[in-house]
């Protein structure tokens, strides 16, 4: 789709965001030349494309999602790099380890497409969110609906702690389902490990290691095996991927209790669809008030809206006097992808 009124700096083309004068795409959707990754989650990053640039601090981590052999250019947060007739800088975004907002400078003015962020609660599992001052910004909205306000992490936290401290005092075992890129190190980074043994299943351990290396402090844990399972059995918490959510192995965990830890457990309705016991309101996107903020904080007038609520968050924004446009995506949002479903 050709949306005319958006040139001269980035299009939607049948293959993505694109960037004419620097002949290069932002997170495409099919395989091309050379793409611009915003981060490493598998709707922003396909595997195939001729050539990536992402930030340093992404590198390892998209390399085991696009494949060892890609070609990855990396940059600095903040370092400029011409592309063609643009320049382009990546940005911190704050929501997974390496995540960026790319910055885009033609003749045309200056344009960032926020790709997911998180500039609402603070992590130590990733490079604080910085706003970039921009003509026309290209921001998410997978939360943009009033409801969305996050509380305060320490909290959270504590709401975990509190419900594994019960399940352990009635001989239950906590299993905490968790998208493998982001929220798994996200939940390690605030997790105590002196409360009980931890234990990683399925895909989970796949990037601990590189968050690790990146120096970013997990709580130890153990992987998820016949042989570890009677020491968690009853006392542990298990990170889990959602696929391998029902597998032989948990089942010799006796008795269970099953929580989320996602923005979607905001409302009572997710809470009461989900087949979790608990919901932990936890996310690394953007709430309601931190969508406005960044907004804002760009400076920009024209506002683009893409991933999650873009008709009602554009609206929204035009009321308020933004020239704002939805962009739309081939994915309306992370809650239709199965792989990211739980990791919001
Ligand atoms: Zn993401
Ligand atoms: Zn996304």
């Amino acid at each position: 789709m050709d949306t005319t009124e958006m040139q001269p700096v980035i299009r939607v083309t049948e293959a993505g965001l694109y960037c004419a004068a620097g002949d290069f795409y932002i997170d495409p959707w099919r395989k091309v030349a050379r793409a611009v990754t915003t981060h490493a989650h598998s709707d922003h990053a396909r595997p195939g494309c001729g050539a990536y640039l992402c930030p340093e601090e992404g590198r390892a981590v998209l390399a085991a999602r696009v494949g060892a052999k890609a070609v990855i250019d990396t940059l600095p947060y903040g370092e400029r790099k011409r592309l063609g007739a643009a320049v382009v800088s990546l940005h911190p975004a704050g929501h997974i380890l390496g995540s960026a907002q790319v910055r885009v400078e033609t003749d045309a003015g200056v344009w960032v497409v926020s790709g997911d962020y998180n500039n609402s609660t603070s992590t130590p599992a990733c490079t604080t969110f910085e706003a970039v001052r921009c003509d026309v910004f290209i921001t998410e909205s997978t939360f943009g609906l009033p409801i969305y306000r996050w509380p305060d992490p320490g909290a959270v936290f504590a709401e975990i702690h509190d419900w594994w401290a019960a399940n352990r005092a009635a001989g239950i075992t906590s299993i905490l389902p968790a998208y493998p890129l982001g929220k798994s190190q996200r939940l390690l980074a605030g997790l105590d490990a002196a409360e009980g043994p931890i234990a990683v299943h399925g895909n989970v351990k796949t990037f601990l290691p590189i968050y690790e290396a990146a120096g970013i402090r997990l709580a130890p844990t153990v992987p998820l095996t016949e042989k570890t399972a009677p020491e968690i059995r009853g006392k542990g918490l298990v990170i889990t991927s959602s696929a391998a959510h029902e597998t032989g192995i948990i089942r010799k965990l006796g008795p269970v209790s099953h929580a989320f830890a996602s923005g979607w457990m905001q409302t009572r309705a997710a809470r009461r669809s989900r087949d979790g016991d608990r919901g932990f309101v936890m996310s690394d996107h953007a709430d309601w008030p931190g969508l406005l903020a960044a907004v804002e904080a760009t400076g920009a007038c024209r506002i683009g809206v893409t991933h999650g609520e873009l008709e009602s968050f554009s609206r929204y924004l035009r009321e308020r006097s933004y020239d704002a446009f939805p962009v739309p995506t081939r994915f309306t949002g992370e809650g239709t992808d199965a792989e990211t479903e739980t990791g919001k």
